[in-house]
């Protein structure tokens, strides 16, 4: 494995639309890469290190901190996939992705995990990912960590709700976990969602990309690539357009020829982009096994004013009870958040007309705690007729886990002093003690679209693993079938993992990108 020195940023040099002036614009590469998040910048960083030259083609805007506002509802519009408004197909989870440059990493909440050994052994035991091994990656974990600077919070920046829930878990008798984050110097704000308007969260804006351009790559954002190319079996290159993301129409056409291609399009367009391809598909798995992690936020509201404003957007986590039982079935992980009352009225539902205004006129006694699932591999994404749709729903196994899940979370928020938990559902359940806990989850049925579930860690559509039959990308990140044809995204993900993915993503990407430099020196 190669070290990773670090360079001096030296700021990012994007072409934009507005910077386009021709109708077709030709380049060849050595290296073509597909999306800027957390896969696409690192390739970009460690291919261009290597001396290649490289293309990133990014579909979202450059939106750099200048630009920023910490308006929820702007940076929904602005920076995320389908304005914020991506669901499945039934339409009750809500499925965030971040568009733009830098990709989900620009708007995620820096929570990071290293990969859980369990499901590297797993992966090695059931997709023959052998290669993958904790002794193998946790040199990947550690150069991530000191580039991206992922170090556990201080107790400093701990929020006023983390604290109580702090106090909560240790009344319930649940363990405690500290966050890790990627933010340097973290001004507290809570505002993450919407960017980081002061560069402190080292998203791949601010680290991977301007470093990849000191090494020579090339960035054009509001560059959708519509066809990976290739022949003879081998990948050669990609077509795009360029598109004025304020008016919505095509400024150029562009091809890009390479010998190398990158696809880290995230775990819905890049399966989109071989389905419109028609590549890499033999194993019929290309869009299948979709997992999302979906979340539901219980608010706790107490007598007296917490004004969970200040702080770190998460603090703190309870992960007793995340791997799935003996059974294979379910987990979930606790976190709190600080969210801000457009996103938390959104996603947690507090009734509407007066039971809404009520709930939001006491904002500032409330706190969250979010039950996030483990869910299977059960959806799917398809693409017909141009429409993309994401077929996948909570299953009554998997809800069964969330209603566990639900029930550690009320009693930590009953025992944090909480005197109302409000579940989010059409049916407004309110929990006022711990008597009401079991009766009231109890009941909850798997009933659709009743409940307003949020995933922001889509998962798994193009899995990884020895055997061709049943995976798409082999344990190089190769595709089985196209040669230099590479993933890295979250896309590759054998199976939903639990913990918030993106330091799963950012070593898997470090690791296959030694590899495409091992085999194209
Ligand atoms: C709001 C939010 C909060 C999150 N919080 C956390 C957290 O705290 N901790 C954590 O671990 N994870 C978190 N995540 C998830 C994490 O950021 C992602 O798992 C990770 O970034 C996925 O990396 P990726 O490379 O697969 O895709 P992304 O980082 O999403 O990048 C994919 C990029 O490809 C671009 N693209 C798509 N199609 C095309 C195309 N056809 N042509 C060109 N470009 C294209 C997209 O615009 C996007 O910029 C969060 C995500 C969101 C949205």
């Amino acid at each position: 494995m190669t070290e990773h020195v670090q360079v001096q940023a030296q700021g990012l040099n994007v072409v934009e639309a507005v910077n386009v002036t021709q109708t077709q614009m030709d380049f060849t590469a050595d290296a073509v890469v597909i999306g800027s998040g957390a896969g696409g910048a690192i390739a970009a960083y460690e291919l261009a290190k290597s001396g290649k030259s490289v293309i990133v083609l990014e579909a979202g805007r450059y939106v750099p901190a200048e630009r920023m506002t910490e308006m929820t509802a702007v940076s929904l519009g602005t920076m995320y996939a389908d304005h914020g408004g991506q669901a499945n197909s039934q339409g009750d989870i809500t499925i965030l992705q971040g568009a733009c440059v830098g990709g989900s990493t620009v708007v995620n909440a820096a929570l990071c995990f290293r990969t859980p050994d369990h499901y590297l052994r797993l992966w090695a035991e059931e997709f023959g990912l052998t290669n993958i091994s904790t002794e193998v990656l946790t040199p990947y974990f550690e150069t991530v960590e000191r580039n991206i600077w992922i170090t556990q919070n201080e107790a400093w920046e701990s929020s006023p709700g983390a604290e109580l829930i702090k106090q909560g878990m240790e009344a319930a008798g649940n363990p405690i976990g500290h966050a890790k984050r990627n933010v340097k110097d973290c001004a507290l704000t809570g505002f993450c969602f919407a960017g980081c308007k002061t560069n402190r969260k080292q998203s791949m804006l601010v680290t991977y990309l301007p470093w990849a351009q000191a090494y020579g790559a090339e960035i054009y954002a509001d560059t959708r690539v519509n066809e990976i190319l290739s022949e003879n079996g081998q990948a050669t290159g990609v077509t795009a357009e360029v598109i004025n993301p304020d008016t919505g129409e095509k400024v150029a056409d562009m091809t890009v020829t390479a010998p190398i291609v990158v696809l880290a399009a995230g775990p819905i367009q890049s399966p989109i982009l071989l389905m419109k391809s028609g590549l890499a598909n033999s194993s019929g798995q290309v869009g299948k096994n979709f997992a999302c992690h979906p979340s539901l936020s219980l608010t706790a509201e107490f007598d007296e004013e917490v004004n969970d404003t200040v702080g770190a957007t998460h603090s703190v986590y309870m992960d007793e009870f995340v791997l799935p039982d003996e059974n294979g079935v379910g987990g979930f992980i606790l976190l709190n958040a600080i969210e801000q009352p457009v996103l938390a009225g959104a996603s947690q539902n507090p009734g509407t007309g007066r039971p809404y205004v009520n709930l939001m006129e006491r904002f500032a006694n409330t706190i969250r705690l979010i039950t996030l699932l483990h869910d299977k591999n059960s959806g799917e994404v398809t693409y017909e007729n141009g429409m993309k749709s994401i077929n996948y729903t909570v299953d009554d196994e998997d809800f069964e886990s969330m209603k566990e899940g639900l029930k550690v979370n009320a009693r930590i928020l009953l025992a944090a002093g909480a005197s109302k938990v409000y579940i989010p559902t059409t049916l407004s359940r309110v929990i006022e003690s711990e008597a009401d806990v079991d009766p009231v989850i109890d009941a909850l049925q798997n009933e659709r679209s009743r409940y307003p579930y949020t995933s922001f860690h889509p998962q798994g559509t193009l899995r990884m693993g020895a055997d061709p039959a049943t995976t798409v990308v082999n344990p190089m990140g190769e595709t089985h079938d196209v040669r230099n044809l590479y993933v890295l995204d979250a896309s590759i993900l054998p199976t939903s993992i639990g913990y918030n993915p993106s330091e799963t993503v950012y070593a898997l990407a470090s690791y296959i990108s030694d590899q495409i430099n091992a085999a194209h020196p």
